[in-house]
């Protein structure tokens, strides 16, 4: 049968990690550090409240935007945790995780042709939804010695007259970078100059290890510039739960709900009910979980330093990004090879970009004894590699 797919979907490139996962289905006795997932249970004061609503028959489609008073705890959170004012009538409207508001902002934005900035390594959906829309994809590069922040002069290199959304994500997927005002500010100037939009994809925003996040929408200048991405997943353990939210200027919520009403209707609503708890009276579950991630990159990374692989310290998030061009493999081979040799998943840095080649994602938000057995299958199967140079 013929199913004479779209053009651009048989240009898209397949999932890298999928297909390392499906070899590893075939195998016993694996670990995996492959996937960006927290471990914990959601809190049960979430669950509790969407269990009462399950059980109370709450089962109908709430507004498109989601409830009001989920919108208004999202603008109270944000304002509470990192000092941001938005309108939950009209700047505030909830999404089907993050994810679907990666794809809702190109599918609104894009005309063929027009050039999306993505910095690179860089999270991995946001190419295909990009070039689904119909957008070219242009990478900005972030370099491991400027600890994988945007630097000024690698977005001007990218920039020409059809740039029109620049993507950002700190703390960053796969590397963990952070931006601070001080690192924005350079970049503001370009922002404005070339009328770019900005979609600042902060979902780790609460994984921040070493300075307190620093949203992009602070600086006032460009505040009707960015389109504030963010989710559940991360902060609350809610990854299943599929609950995130975008908050822009008024015109464009407008557009985007009025586009998400005919994909989605509107986001489950037993999710919205715990997500409302979460964002009112969950706070203090965040520095629990985030003390627990910090723990384990320390020991990831002290693992790493004692195997050899030279990794530039993640400050945020739960990823880190060991540099593994001393083996003069790509990315997608050490990690084949890992997989048969050691039974470890891991995920090549060339998942994300071409300049992630060299590189592989190991994610950290696995349990201590898995992180552990982990690094030592990693370490024989590097010393292997060294002995058979
Ligand atoms: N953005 C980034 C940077 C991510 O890492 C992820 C999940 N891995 C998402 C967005 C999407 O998350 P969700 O749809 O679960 O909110």
């Amino acid at each position: 049968m013929n199913y004479r797919f779209s053009d651009t979907l048989k240009n898209l490139p397949g999932s890298v990690l999928s297909r390392l996962i499906s070899l590893a289905d075939s195998l016993e006795d694996v670990v995996s550090l492959g996937v960006g997932e927290p471990d914990f249970d959601t809190p049960w004061p979430i669950r509790a409240e969407s269990i009462y609503h399950l059980e109370n028959g709450d089962t109908f489609y709430s507004p498109t935007r989601g409830f009001l008073e989920l919108r208004q705890q999202i603008a109270n959170y944000l304002n509470r945790r990192f000092g941001l004012s938005y309108d939950p009538e009209t700047e505030v409207m909830c999404t089907v995780g993050g994810s679907q508001g990666i794809d809702l902002v190109f599918r609104c934005l894009i005309n063929p042709g027009d050039e999306v900035l993505i910095p690179q390594p860089g999270y991995m959906a946001y190419e295909p939804c990009a070039v689904l829309s119909g957008a070219k994809v242009v990478p900005v590069l972030l370099k491991e010695e400027n600890g994988f922040k945007l630097k000024a002069e690698e977005l001007k290199k990218a920039i020409t007259d059809k740039s029109k959304i620049l993507v950002l994500n700190f703390p960053g997927n796969p590397t963990g970078g952070v931006m601070t005002k001080e690192d924005y500010l350079p970049l503001v100037d370009l922002i404005i100059k070339h009328d770019l939009l900005v979609v600042s994809d902060e979902i780790y925003g609460e994984l921040s290890y070493n300075v307190p996040h620093y949203s992009i929408a602070l600086i006032p200048e460009i505040r009707d510039r960015v389109i504030l991405l963010s989710g559940f997943s991360k902060t609350f353990s809610m990854t299943g739960w599929r609950l995130g939210y975008l908050c822009a200027a008024k015109e464009l919520i407008d557009n985007f709900a009025m586009v998400s009403g005919n994909m989605i209707i509107c986001t489950p609503t037993i999710t919205q009910y715990g997500g409302i708890v979460a964002m009112r009276d969950c706070d203090k579950e965040i520095p629990r979980m985030k003390a627990s991630f910090l723990k384990r990159r320390d020991l990831i990374l002290s693992g790493l330093e004692q195997i050899g692989l030279p990794c530039c310290k993640p400050e945020g998030a739960f990823y880190v990004f060991p540099n593994i061009k001393q083996f003069g493999l790509s990315s997608a081979d050490f990690c084949a090879q890992l997989i048969q040799r050691e039974r470890l998943v891991l995920c090549p840095g060339s998942a994300f970009g071409a300049a992630g080649e060299g590189y592989v994602r190991c994610s950290y938000s696995y349990s201590k004894p898995e992180i552990q057995e982990a690094l030592k299958r990693l370490g024989r199967f590097v010393s292997w590699l060294r002995e058979n140079k």
